[in-house]
């Protein structure tokens, strides 16, 4: 079991490495870890789920809403139940709240029955079209003028962070090596069966079989390996998180009628307890451009008053936003190379969390069909993932837990209500976090109204006594 952040890699031969540890690629290599084999899981960053993985708006979807007969609406909805199922098994917090398409005029109302429809062309049957007075009943903060909207009771929303980190630390367990600061600059496939050698920041990794879930940059791996059939143009989403009060203001997740740049502005609870008001959909050439900017959060604003308007009075947590992996096309970017042992995993755009499970079996039997021995399979241990979900037990309110361990009875971060235990735990993990951000996934650490202001010196103190790198 082995985690690296620096120093030069393991000799040898891996039998398969995944270039990217976001929430796909660490799904990927937890799959593959079932198998008796040599794998490798590389990330640029000091994290894994450091890229968009770390910044969506965390909705477990039934794929209702997918383009029917697509790569992409069988592997959400096959992701979905799995998801779901993991989750329940591995304590990742996840509330089924249902979703709510709400119609504001007379060309969305017109559209519900035909998305009832595709719902039911993606084999989603529990779709219906629900009136104003049952839409208003069940959301009494909504804006005026709902006309109707598309009850989607399958649709919940997930801890994005705990489902990759839970995937990395079952695959670490498991025996792969999780290799970050490790970003791969090129790559060399000798067309008569000899490993790939990759270069890397932390020297040259070899490797019979490769799979590319670099997310925005799955384009130019693909490319070093003579691949150019699509391109990904980061499409950036802002969002902003109103804080714990606001939580009482909505009871499901409250979607657009979708437009033609995708899914439209959402209300959605968090399983934080907080409310994300987002995302944006902007096409941007720079795929580092992760800044929020006036423009968004004042559209966001002025799109959020119309849906709930006394959203707009609640306090704000946080801004961020994510680059969606666009390619243009309406469907996933996959693509097997058997010859050259290689699987491309690109254009994972806005449902890769829900499809995470299924995109990694379907590249497993990808990978076989390159030539890679797939027997053997055995189940993996199951983990219990502290729990960072709000409508679950958390450590702080546990009576038995406090007396068996007082650390979890001293709080630190008191916006979010997380103790020493939790920081203590979180810096002691199979993978553990390499800065504030990674331990604020982890624990929800300086996630809460006042950024860090009151308890950030002691959790840099904790972090700095406990981390590896100390
Ligand atoms: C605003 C927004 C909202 C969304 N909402 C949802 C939602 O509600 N539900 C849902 O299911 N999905 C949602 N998504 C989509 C989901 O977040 C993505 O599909 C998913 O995170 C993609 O994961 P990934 O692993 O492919 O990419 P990433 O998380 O970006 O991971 C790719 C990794 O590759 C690494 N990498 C890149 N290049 C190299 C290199 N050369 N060498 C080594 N490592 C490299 C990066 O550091 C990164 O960690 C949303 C996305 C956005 C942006």
């Amino acid at each position: 079991m082995s985690v690296t952040t620096r120093g030069a890699l393991p000799d040898g031969t891996y039998d398969v490495t995944v270039i990217g540890a976001g929430v796909v690629g660490s799904a990927i290599a937890r799959e593959l870890a079932r198998l008796p084999l040599r794998i490798a899981l590389l990330d640029a960053s000091d994290d894994v789920g450091d890229g968009t993985s770390k910044a969506n708006t965390a909705i477990l979807h039934t794929g209702f809403d997918a383009a029917p007969g697509t790569l992409e609406s069988r592997l959400v909805r096959d992701g979905s139940r799995r998801l779901a199922a993991y989750a329940a098994e591995n304590g990742i917090p996840v509330e089924p709240l249902g979703a709510l398409l709400v119609a504001w005029d007379g060309e969305q109302h017109a559209a519900l029955p035909s998305l009832a429809a595709k719902a039911v062309r993606n084999g989603y049957h529990d779709a219906r079209v629900i009136p104003a007075e049952e839409v208003r009943a069940r959301e009494p903060h909504l804006g005026p003028g709902v006309l109707g909207a598309l009850d989607v009771p399958g649709e919940s929303v997930i801890c994005p962070w705990t489902t990759t980190l839970a995937y990395a630390t079952q695959a670490v367990r498991a025996g792969v090596d999780l290799h970050l600061n490790c970003r791969v600059g090129s790559v060399t496939s000798s067309p008569s069966g000899d490993p790939h050698l990759l270069s890397t920041g932390r020297g040259p990794l070899r490797t019979r079989h490769l799979v590319n879930a670099a997310g925005l940059y799955a384009d130019e791996i693909d490319r070093l390996l003579g691949h150019a059939d699509f391109t990904v143009t980061p499409r950036r989403g802002q969002l902003i998180v109103f804080d714990a009060l606001a939580r009482d203001l909505v009871r499901h997740i409250l979607l657009p009628v979708p437009g033609a740049l995708g899914k439209g502005v959402l209300v959605t609870p968090t399983v934080h307890g907080k409310v994300m008001l987002g995302p944006t959909a902007e096409d941007l050439d720079d795929k580092t451009a992760t800044g929020s900017t006036a423009e968004g959060l004042a559209l966001l604003r002025e799109k959020g008053r119309r849906i709930l308007p006394a959203l707009l009075d609640e306090e704000v947590t946080a801004v961020y936003a994510g680059l969606r992996a666009a390619t243009g096309s309406e469907d996933y970017a996959i693509r097997a190379h058997p010859a050259q042992r290689y699987v491309t995993v690109g254009g994972i755009r806005s449902t890769g969390l829900t499809a995470s499970m299924a995109i990694a079996s379907h590249v497993v039997d990808l990978l076989a069909d390159g030539g890679l021995p797939v027997t053997g399979a055995r189940e993996l241990e199951p983990l219990r993932m502290p729990n960072l979900g709000e409508a679950f037990p958390r450590p702080y309110r546990d009576a038995e837990l406090i007396a068996a361990d007082p650390e979890y009875g001293r709080i630190v971060c008191h916006c979010e209500r997380v103790t020493r235990g939790e920081i203590r735990d979180a810096l002691a993990s199979t993978v553990p976090p390499a800065s504030l951000d990674g331990l604020r996934r982890r624990t929800r650490a300086r996630a809460g109204r006042c950024q860090g202001f009151h308890c950030g010196a002691e959790v840099r103190a904790l972090f700095d006594r406990k981390a590896p790198h100390a």
